[in-house]
């Protein structure tokens, strides 16, 4: 399995993934547009993604997806929530899971995680014995987000925020509560504190991701996150950016 973070962050987010059974698109974030031109940094054709699955419904994670589904004939799965939520043109495909699902022979375990838009989902996705869990957007780290991320060999974490950036920060106080809250969004310390408690020897990459332009850089989110986990997990810890796209991993 491979993948790449095709963007990361509160203006947009976009997973892909490629396996020997398909290829798919985690959220589309981005305009169709800049979906595109990213892809084709890697020189991947949108015509070629067998589905688009989504997390949930905040405007970061679908504001292209209908555009992008319906140029590209693409269909789309999500929670019935999450897809009634979002104007799609009346002939597009779109699929309701049920939990967990299938897709070619991938297979989706959705797991909720605590977020201020109803219902959120990270993504456990398997391939014959490998594992990528995506986890962003989620204010808290409960048994079931551990449980899921423990039997991944890579992972794409929320990294959000510094805590005493955002407390210090531009951003005014409902905005500040709601990031800090227990349906916002995780902390370098909690991404910390949660790689520390699932380490395992089968991981190999993590991925931290979805950081606050703001509140965060990218060398903060890692240096807090090593303070934790430890200097030799340094190799297999990458952060990503918002405006650039990332290498392809491989698992
Ligand atoms: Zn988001
Ligand atoms: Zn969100």
């Amino acid at each position: 399995m491979k993948f790449c973070i095709l963007a990361s962050g509160s203006r947009g987010n976009s997973i892909f993934i490629e396996s020997k059974y398909g290829r798919f698109l985690v959220d589309v974030g981005l305009s169709a547009r800049q979906i595109e031109l990213r892809l084709s940094n890697h020189e991947i054709d949108p015509g070629s993604i067998d589905a688009i699955i989504l997390t949930h419904a905040h405007r970061d994670h679908v504001y292209g997806v209908s555009v992008f589904a319906n140029r590209h004939h693409i269909p789309v799965y999500g929670h019935p929530e999450t897809l009634s939520a979002i104007r799609f043109k009346p002939n597009q495909m779109l699929h309701e899971w049920q939990s967990p699902f299938r897709i070619n022979d991938v297979h989706f375990t959705p797991f909720r995680v605590s977020h201020d838009c109803e219902p959120t989902f990270g993504y456990l996705v398997s391939e014959n014995s490998h594992s990528l869990a995506i986890c962003t957007d989620l204010g808290i780290v409960t048994e079931q987000v551990k449980e899921h991320l423990k039997k991944a060999q890579a992972i794409i974490l929320e990294s959000n925020h510094d805590p005493d950036m955002l407390m210090n920060g531009p951003y005014p106080w409902h905005l500040k509560d709601r990031i800090a809250g227990r349906r916002g969004h995780l902390s370098n310390h909690d991404a910390g504190q949660l790689l520390k408690e699932i380490q395992s020897l089968h991981l190999q990459k993590v991925v931290l991701g979805h950081l606050s332009e703001e509140n965060n850089t990218p060398d903060l989110a890692l240096n807090t996150v090593l303070d934790y986990v430890g200097a030799p997990m340094e190799p297999i810890i990458e952060v990503v950016e918002q405006r650039t796209v990332s290498p392809v991993y491989r698992l």
